[in-house]
């Protein structure tokens, strides 16, 4: 029983123990549920973390797969700029050499300027020798011709008392012969007497022989015969004083031969001087033509080095019809030698206004005078420059007697005629070196900014022939085409004239049709001359262009309208037009107007600066066209004031050409 209690004891115990063991048990559950639970929070919290963190890592992993792709599209930039790089480094080195090399054909140029400069110089100080030459020769002339009237005047001196003495002579010989001739007379009279005496001797006698008749008789006689004796006394004494001055006329007469003699020795001296003194007279004539020659060439050469434009100007006679007042001058030239032929004077309202011009041509300079100063810039054309000579002035001025002349007047032939005569001569001579030319000519009119093709031979010229559309193009090479244009192929100046003619009355046939059309028109004449030299295998390419432009007279506009008023701005505009090129040229300013006028746009190449070109200012000396006049002058000094260039020559060697224009 013990054994039961203690065993129901120990069960109790055991029971107790068991509870407390289940309680902490329980307390150990509950405390590992609590854990549990706030780990299984920690769990979700984790997780949560973790998709979290997972988001973020592949965002990650996106935005670095970005990354890389930019990183390779940029290596790529950076490959393709390093390429860049170095090609830019090989331009930088061949751009350096270029600029040595440019630098170098700098280096050139000026050393070409500077020996230009000094050729310059040079030719200055030969001109200026050459004018101290000209000067000395002038004043050797000027001193030769007052010794020559010097002694001319002498000679004349001699030649009148050579004269006088022979007249002294010839009188005093008919003297002597008169004297002769009395003598001869008393002679005669004495020996007529003495036979009278001898007579009456004789009668005497044969009276006193005879008788003695009367005493008285015979004294009678006697004082007769002594009278008679007496005058033959007297006589003889003439007789001897005629015979005196006889000698001494004689004297006189030898004395008279002698000097004669000598005048005469003396005259011939003195023409071998004044023979002399012609000869050194025409050689120093000759010197100072050659001088002047050289003066012009230099003259040229230093226009061509500053590249003016050359103006002349052109003062025509007064005509009948300028009105009746001739006394007064407007117009007059300087007589001083620096501004000798090349100054010009005009008198407005008493006011004086002076202009100097390359050169200056008085109302008397005949049209070869005026040719002869043109003549070696129109030679240049055959050597390939591009030429222009324009006439400049009011209606009535003279630019068409200028440049054509009267028609059917040969010695008044004008620039146009004469410069083509020139040119085909020296075609002539220039073939035995070896060149061959071709010549083409066309002839236009610019009239209210339309083209008239004056050879045409369909006409008629109305203003609605407009099927033609006449634009001007220029080429590469400078040279212009006109479309329609009638070109022709010319080989004489015979030809020549005759188209002239034919373009002359083209124009005549618009004169009566289109309101005296030609002083509002420009004639425009071009000669294309194209030259090829076998043997060296040059060839040239010149121009010129002779261009009789519409009359300068400011046309006002008030009273004008519809066609008159549309000619008068086309005339204003083309006029002004070619200023405005001029003065863009002269400025060197980027944009040169050409586009303004036909009139410039036709003549662009050949205004620009390698070309030559000369203004002929003409000029009326009435004095009713003295505004106009220094309207002219003023406008003609403006362009003078201008440079525009080097002329330069269009030629080429045909085998060199390639090699250059790659070089
Ligand atoms: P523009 O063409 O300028 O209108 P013209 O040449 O027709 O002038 O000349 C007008 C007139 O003057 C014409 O009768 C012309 O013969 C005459 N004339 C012009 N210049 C001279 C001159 N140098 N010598 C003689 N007559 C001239
Ligand atoms: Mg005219």
């Amino acid at each position: 029983m013990r054994m039961l209690e203690s065993a129901e004891q120990k069960c109790y115990d055991m029971e107790i123990l068991m509870n407390e063991k289940e309680e902490e048990l329980n307390s150990i559950i509950m405390e590992l549920r609590k854990n549990y639970t706030s780990l299984q929070e920690k769990f979700a919290k984790e997780e949560s973390d973790k998709l979290a963190a997972i988001e973020t890592l592949t965002k990650e992993k996106d935005a670095r797969l970005s990354a890389e792709r930019s990183q390779s599209s940029i290596l790529e930039d950076l490959e393709r700029a390093q390429r860049e790089c170095s090609s830019a480094n090989q331009k930088i080195l061949s751009v350096n050499d270029m600029y040595k090399r440019l630098q170098e054909y700098n280096t050139s140029l000026q050393q070409y300027n500077s020996k230009l400069q000094s050729e310059l110089q040079q030719t200055n100080e030969i001109l200026k020798n050459a004018e101290k030459e000209k000067v000395a020769v002038l004043e050797n002339i000027s001193s030769l011709r007052g010794q020559c009237t010097s002694l001319q005047e002498q000679l004349t001196a001699t030649k009148a008392s050579n004269t006088e003495l022979k007249n002294l002579k010839e009188a005093a010989a008919s003297e002597v012969e008169r004297l002769r001739l009395d003598l001869q007379q008393v002679r005669d009279d004495r020996d007529r007497q003495l036979s009278q005496v001898q007579d009456l001797s004789a009668e005497v006698l044969k009276y006193k022989e005879w008788t003695g008749k009367s005493a008285a008789e015979v004294g009678n006689l006697t004082t007769k015969s002594n009278q008679l004796e007496a005058t033959c006394i007297s006589q003889s004494d003439q007789i001897k004083i005629l015979q005196e001055k006889l000698a001494v006329a004689e004297n006189k007469l030898a004395m008279s031969d002698v000097s004669a003699f000598e005048i005469r020795t003396g005259y011939e001296e003195q023409m071998r001087a004044n023979s002399e003194l012609q000869f050194r007279l025409a050689e120093a004539e000759v010197k100072l033509v050659e001088g002047e020659s050289l003066r012009k060439k230099l003259h040229n050469t230093i226009l061509e080095l500053k590249g003016n434009i050359r103006v002349f100007c052109r003062v025509r006679p007064l005509l009948f019809d300028d009105g009746a007042d001739h006394e007064t001058k407007a117009v007059s030239f300087p007589t001083t030698t620096d501004n000798l032929g090349r100054g010009i004077e005009l008198l407005q309202h008493g006011q004086k206004h002076s202009f100097t011009f390359d050169k200056v041509f008085v109302p008397e300079s005949s049209q070869e005078e005026v040719f002869e100063e043109v003549s070696q810039l129109v030679q240049s054309a055959l050597d390939g420059y591009k030429v222009c000579i324009f006439a400049y002035g009011q209606t009535g001025s003279g630019k068409t007697h200028t440049m054509m002349g009267t028609p059917g007047n040969y010695d008044d032939k004008g620039l146009i005629p004469r410069s083509l005569e020139q040119i085909f001569e020296a075609k002539q001579t220039l073939q035995n070196q070896g060149w061959k030319y071709e010549m083409q000519v066309s002839m236009l009119e610019i009239y209210n900014e339309t083209i008239r093709d004056l050879l045409s031979t369909t006409r008629p010229l109305t203003e609605s022939s407009g099927t033609k559309q006449y634009s001007i193009k220029h080429d590469a090479n400078g040279n212009t085409h006109v479309s329609d244009l009638t070109i022709l192929d010319v080989r004489s100046s015979r030809e020549v004239s005759f188209l002239l003619n034919r373009a002359a009355q083209s124009r005549s046939v618009g004169k009566t049709q289109m309101n005296e059309q030609s002083s509002r028109s420009h004639f425009v004449f071009t000669l294309r001359i194209s030259g090829y030299n076998e043997s060296t295998e040059q060839q040239v390419q010149g121009v010129l262009n002779l261009i009789d432009l519409a009359g300068s007279e400011r046309l006002s506009k008030s009273g004008s309208t519809g066609d008159r008023l549309k000619e008068t701005q086309a005339i204003n505009k083309s006029l002004s037009s070619l200023s405005d090129v001029i003065f863009a040229l002269a400025r060197k300013e980027d944009h040169v107007p050409f586009r303004n006028s036909k009139l410039t746009y036709l003549l662009q190449p050949c205004l620009g600066g390698d070309s030559k070109t000369l203004m002929v200012v003409n000029v009326s000396p009435a004095p009713s066209s003295i505004n106009e006049s220094l309207c002219s002058l003023r406008f003609a000094s403006r362009v003078n004031a201008c440079e525009i260039g080097t002329p330069r020559r269009q030629t080429s060697a045909r085998q060199m050409d390639s090699r250059l224009s790659y070089g």
